[in-house]
This record gives structure tokens, C-alpha cells and sequence, in this order.
């Protein structure tokens, strides 16, 4: 897992007391992980705060999850169900909305650590 270098999804470098969930090939920062979360619900597309475009891909995009390499989940009946993903736009990169919710909950603990 990577936690050094540019967040995958904004391009921004670590700043000073940032917690940032790492990823197969590179961190996600705080605020792409929230804008992530936000875009799964209602599909709108908005810049991040590295001034990249993030997007909801289609549910017939076949890009894979860069966090857990899928693209779709075998429901209990064997159908095969897209999952929600963002991806940017200029840095190629995607996660899906599993993913987002793990990093979510992994950058809420180390700033909770940090604080006690
Ligand atoms: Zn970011
Ligand atoms: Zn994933």
C-alpha cells in the first residue's frame, strides 16, 4: 500500500497533519474521500480540491476499483451488479463506493488517534 506521493485522486501532496487512506497505487486524501461519498449518492460530477474532475462512471464502465480491483459484485442470486465508482478524470484513477466508505472510516480513526 502506498501513503506517500500525490492523493490519486486530486493530485495534491500531503499537507501538515493529514490523515489519508493509502491505496495499491497511491493515497486518497480527506477531501476526495468526502467529495467520493457525496458523488456516489446524487452522481453529480465537481473538482476536487486539486482542481481535477471527479465523475460517477456509468454502471457499464468496466474500469476496475483501484483499491480492490473489481468492477462489479455477485449478488446472493449469482446476478452480476455494477458497483458505484468515482473516477478522476486526468489522473485516470477509480474507487468504488466500498472503498471510499474503508477509507472514510480509516482516516476518521487516525485523526481520532491523534487527537487522545
Ligand atoms: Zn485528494
Ligand atoms: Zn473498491
Amino acid at each position: 500500500m502506498v501513503t506517500t506521493g500525490r492523493c490519486r485522486f486530486c493530485g495534491r501532496e500531503e499537507s501538515a497533519g493529514q490523515h489519508r487512506a493509502p491505496g495499491p497505487k497511491g493515497p486518497i486524501c480527506p477531501s476526495c474521500v468526502e467529495a467520493g461519498l457525496a458523488l456516489v449518492r446524487d452522481g453529480e460530477a465537481r473538482s476536487s480540491a486539486g482542481g481535477t474532475t471527479l465523475l460517477r462512471l456509468t454502471p457499464d464502465a468496466e474500469a476496475a476499483c483501484d483499491q480492490c480491483g473489481r468492477w462489479e459484485r455477485l449478488t446472493f442470486l449469482g446476478f452480476r451488479r455494477p458497483l458505484v465508482r468515482m473516477s478522476c478524470e486526468e489522473l485516470g484513477s477509480v474507487i468504488c463506493a466500498a472503498c471510499l466508505d474503508a477509507a472514510g472510516d480509516l482516516i476518521n480513526k487516525a485523526s481520532r488517534g491523534q487527537e487522545s
